[in-house]
């Protein structure tokens, strides 16, 4: 799955949550009411898919939807009309953002756990805290919580008061930065879903536009949770790349004419050995990287440990093999810095050693391919695939560093 496709998602639905709006007050009676529960509906089946998948974050975040809607639904439907209604709204928008942005920036430890424990007790903290400061000191913080930084009659104009607005532009922008640089389903959905509980706050008053766009946000957050699963069955956690099982998924859609390159890197236990565990995980993704980049129309894999696969859908071998030998060059000519403190003590001379600058050692390896195309011979794709892995073995026993086919 394409890593643009995380933030096409949340994108699309927020779009559509806008187109359909107009159309919810024209509903009949039933299919309204419908409407105003399908927060929970939507809440519901995603909290249900996180149980199942272990995802403490998401199932987090739409519970304080669903908990969001449900005081909509109880409390401010009627409009922002008294002090109990502010105290409410102002609860919600001052807390859910921050919380949204932690939940992006934490790792996934999984809902029942100690951590997934520790964090619904924080939030019954806050949750309590809120109670106590709006009993007791609220008339005190309404000034504090509403002062105005500028005047601008936009922002006058809305429910929530200016400085709850920074809190969550803050927050927007922290989960955005987070989103961008782990381009992943899970944290481009808490965006998404922020976007559309601040649209729901900005806007509380229109009817049918709360619970619109908190459909909205457990949709995103769901259809998340949905990508991400598909990413831990078809993609490889280190590298990034497509896995084995996406690999045995394209070998069926290929048409009569294709490619396959199987690639290992040479000398690669010689490598941890002497570098340490770290430093191979920090080459392999290196190799990933560059296999990625591959010309020629190919599409890379990893098929294990340290080989990789490359597929040249409707390519002969002697297509391929330019392309091939430009990804081998690629990665013989690369040198990866380390820092010579996460060598471990015991180092013998590696194979990779090229050199070393004050506090840091350049390190290199190369790779050995194996080429063999469809048609001459193999008639299953599995055949081909052990033509191009008996291809490997004679790069490898012809010295490595090379092609061979
Ligand atoms: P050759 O040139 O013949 O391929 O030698 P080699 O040492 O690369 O071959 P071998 O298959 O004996 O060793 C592969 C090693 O790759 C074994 C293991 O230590 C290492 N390896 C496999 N998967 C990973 C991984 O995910 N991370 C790291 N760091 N090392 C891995
Ligand atoms: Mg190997
Ligand atoms: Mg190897």
């Amino acid at each position: 799955m394409k890593k643009s496709l995380t933030f096409f998602v949340p994108l699309a639905v927020l779009t559509a949550t806008f187109i359909l709006l107009p159309r919810i007050a024209t509903l009949p009676p039933a299919h309204h009411e419908l409407a105003l529960i399908s927060p929970y509906l939507v809440a519901v089946t995603g909290m249900f898919l996180a149980v199942h998948f272990h995802r403490g974050r998401p199932f987090t975040a739409l519970f304080l939807i669903a908990l969001f809607h449900f005081c909509y639904r109880t409390f401010l439907a009627g409009g922002i009309t008294g002090i109990a209604q502010q105290g409410f709204l102002y609860t919600f928008a001052l807390l859910l953002p921050p919380n949204f942005a932690l939940l992006a920036l934490m790792r996934e430890r999984g809902i029942l756990s100690v951590a997934g424990r520790l964090r619904f007790t924080f939030l019954a903290f806050q949750a309590g805290a809120a109670w106590l400061l709006y009993r007791h000191h609220f008339e005190d913080l309404l000034p504090l919580l509403t002062r105005p930084f500028v005047t601008l009659a936009p922002l006058d104009n809305l429910p929530v008061p200016q400085p709850i607005l920074a809190v969550t532009l803050v927050s927007l922008i922290l989960t955005a930065i987070l989103a961008l640089r782990r381009q992943a389903p899970i944290e481009s959905g808490l965006l998404g879903a922020l976007a559309a509980f601040a649209i729901a706050c900005a806007r509380i008053t229109t009817p049918d536009l709360p619970a619109a766009f908190c459909s909205a946000a457990g949709l995103i957050i769901t259809l998340s949770i949905i990508q991400d699963s598909y990413n831990m069955a078809f993609r490889d956690d280190l590298t990034g790349l497509p896995s084995r099982r996406a690999l045995n998924e394209s070998l069926h859609g290929l048409g009569r004419r294709y490619a396959v390159a199987m690639l290992d890197v040479d000398h690669f236990k010689r490598f941890n050995d002497t570098y340490g565990h770290d430093v191979g995980d920090q080459v392999l993704k290196m190799v990933a990287k560059k296999m990625e980049g591959v010309s020629g129309g190919g599409k890379a894999y990893r098929y294990g440990g340290e080989e990789f696969t490359v597929l040249f859908p409707g390519k002969r071998s002697a297509d391929a093999i330019p392309h091939l030998e430009a990804l081998r060059k690629a990665i013989e000519e690369y040198r990866l810095a380390i820092r010579s403190d996460d060598r471990p003590k015991d180092q013998k001379q590696g194979e990779g050693k090229r050199g070393s600058r004050q506090g840091t050692t350049e390190v290199s390896v190369t790779i050995s391919i194996g080429v063999a195309e469809s048609g001459d011979g193999q008639g299953t794709t599995a055949e081909v695939l052990k033509a191009a892995d008996k291809a490997l073995y004679r790069a490898k026993n012809k010295g490595r560093n090379q092609v061979c086919t």
